[in-house]
């Protein structure tokens, strides 16, 4: 958590891997949410706070997938990990299918 009079935002606040493809978005998803927090909350410090839990609720799941991948990609027994991944993906698919 940043400190009082300091907070962050994007890569500086959740470091996303090239693997998720969705850094870019979080960061402006994080400009976005500064702004509103700033329009909603006319306190300073409530601004900040109400930006920052918010922020990292929504990002902590995305940047712990994007961790994830990373390991997947680049972790030991990488080829079997994305194998099984590509495989565990097709199956879901199918499994969709079958219910439509
Ligand atoms: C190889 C790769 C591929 C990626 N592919 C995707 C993708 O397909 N889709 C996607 O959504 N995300 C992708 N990402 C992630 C995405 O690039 C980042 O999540 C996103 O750029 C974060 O934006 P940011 O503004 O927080 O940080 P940055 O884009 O890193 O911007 C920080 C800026 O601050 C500047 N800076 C640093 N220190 C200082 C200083 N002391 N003074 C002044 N300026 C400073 C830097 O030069 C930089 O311009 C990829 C990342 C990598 C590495």
């Amino acid at each position: 958590m940043g400190s009082v009079g300091c907070k962050l935002l994007g890569d500086a606040a959740h470091l996303m891997s090239p693997f998720m493809g969705e850094g870019v978005n979080l960061a402006m998803l994080d400009a976005l949410e500064l702004a509103l927090s700033l329009v909603r909350h006319g306190d300073f410090e409530e601004f900040l706070r109400a930006y920052e839990q918010k922020m990292y609720e929504y990002s902590s799941p995305m940047a712990t997938m994007s961790d994830d991948s990373l390991k997947r990609f680049f972790g030991d027994d990488a080829a079997a990990r994305v194998r099984d991944w590509f495989e565990q993906m097709e199956k879901e698919h199918e499994e969709a299918q079958d219910e439509t």
